[in-house]
């Protein structure tokens, strides 16, 4: 039976820069996706923020254009504009960029296994074994160290006894392309409970591609045919008579905040499994690289030094204070059902004070905790 120091499971951008980090650091890593490509099934819009793109180095290639002009609609389509001085957003070209992040991974000595699913572990003295499921077979493999980097309904949160996700909203989308820009590359954001209760419909064009899609709570609307309503509304907005879907995406989103316990002897979670998304938002991609950067070297000190004092710094609660506002305001948009309503808080938002608070919004840089994302190893303590 093989072994390995840590087992990564998921391999989405939160597994992929933990995974990668930590072969880094000379530890034997191995990588495990249900999925045989990385390309497949995405389920991410893929815009990428400022403070991302400033922090971590992402291919330039795998980006689209800037993008520094929003828009956001009222349900009576009031529009209301909001221009930065800085290029505030990127859409991520994903399956290029989650190819490009495992072949730096595979480089630095992560041992990949596509189209294998983690099934089950179980426990024995100092080691986990862990069942995998291929394509024609399972295997069993040790580990010292699990890593669930599975996504918004965690199977290795639930197996390790931590903290699950249980309050999400659903999002879907189409990429289109051929669809002509008129003006500078443009985030459209309709707040419209009816389309999108408790979260947004959203129309990003950056002139190359169109992501079109609408989010909210799956108990309030059926996504498929809000999509539709949605696409046949934005007439006015952008020309689609010569657009070309090519892909169609769609999936869970959690946002009841960073889970508290997400760590223990056997393993932690990372990304959408630890609930690493800003609740107000929806942006699980800063929060994934920041979170997935910090485990990464918690567990790189842990398996270092064998001592499980180093895990404690990874703790749900220590980053949850930075997520308190974000939470109330999402309670806020559940709550919100009313066309009227939020048509009366759009008119609001020309107020200077609320122009501020959604300029913080689209603009600021707060959306996770500033962690310590210096990599390298622990200096050794002096004696
Ligand atoms: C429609 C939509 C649009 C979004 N748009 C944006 C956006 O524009 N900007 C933003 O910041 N955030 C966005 N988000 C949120 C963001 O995409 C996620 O927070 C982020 O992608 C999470 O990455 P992850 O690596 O944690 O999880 P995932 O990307 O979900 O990766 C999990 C991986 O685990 C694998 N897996 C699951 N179970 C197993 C198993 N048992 N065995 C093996 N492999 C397994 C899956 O195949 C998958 O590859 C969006 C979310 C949705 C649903």
């Amino acid at each position: 039976m093989k072994t390995y120091d840590a087992i990564v499971v998921g391999a989405g951008l939160a597994g992929l820069q933990t995974a990668r980090l930590l072969a880094e650091r000379d530890h034997r890593i191995l990588l495990v996706d249900r999925k045989s490509a990385l390309d497949q099934s995405i389920h991410t819009t893929g815009i990428f923020v400022r403070r991302t793109l400033e922090d971590f180095a992402l291919p330039a290639d795998c980006l689209g254009p800037p993008v520094r002009h929003v828009t956001v609609y009222s349900p009576h389509r009031r529009s209301m504009e909001l221009v930065s001085p800085d290029d505030e957003f990127r859409v991520g070209r994903m399956g290029l960029l989650y190819q490009r992040f495992l072949e730096q991974a595979i480089r630095a000595g992560v041992e990949w296994m596509p189209s294998t699913a983690y099934v089950n572990h179980t426990r024995q003295t100092n080691e986990t074994i862990v069942r995998l499921d291929g394509p024609t077979n399972s295997c069993f493999v040790h580990s010292r160290y699990i890593i669930g980097a599975d996504g918004a309904n965690s199977r290795v949160g639930r197996d390790l006894g931590l903290e699950v996700n249980r309050k999400w909203i659903v999002g879907v989308e189409e990429v289109l392309r051929g669809v002509p820009l008129d003006g500078p590359p443009r985030f459209h954001c309709f707040l419209d409970p009816r389309l999108a209760p408790g979260y947004l419909a959203w129309l990003v064009h950056d002139g190359e591609e169109v992501h079109l899609g609408v989010g909210g709570y799956a108990a309030r609307f059926d996504p498929m045919k809000a999509l539709r309503v949605f696409r046949a509304s934005v007439n006015d907005i952008v020309d689609l008579s010569s657009a070309k879907v090519i892909e169609r995406r769609g999936g869970r989103i959690p946002v009841g905040g960073v889970l508290r316990n997400i760590a223990n002897d056997r393993g932690l979670l990372v990304g959408d499994a630890a609930g690493a998304v800003s609740p107000l938002t929806a942006g699980g991609l800063d929060p994934c690289m920041r979170l997935s950067t910090f485990a990464a070297k918690v567990v790189a000190d842990y398996l270092d030094t064998d001592d499980l004092s180093a895990l404690k710094a990874y703790s749900g609660d220590l980053f949850r204070a930075r997520f308190i506002s974000r939470l109330w305001m999402r309670r806020m948009m559940a709550v919100t059902q009313s066309p009227a309503l939020v048509e009366f808080g759009c008119a609001m938002l020309r107020l200077p004070l609320i122009n501020l608070l959604a300029w913080h919004v689209f603009f600021g840089r707060g959306s996770f905790p500033d962690l310590d994302l210096n990599f390298a190893p622990q200096p050794a303590a002096s004696t």
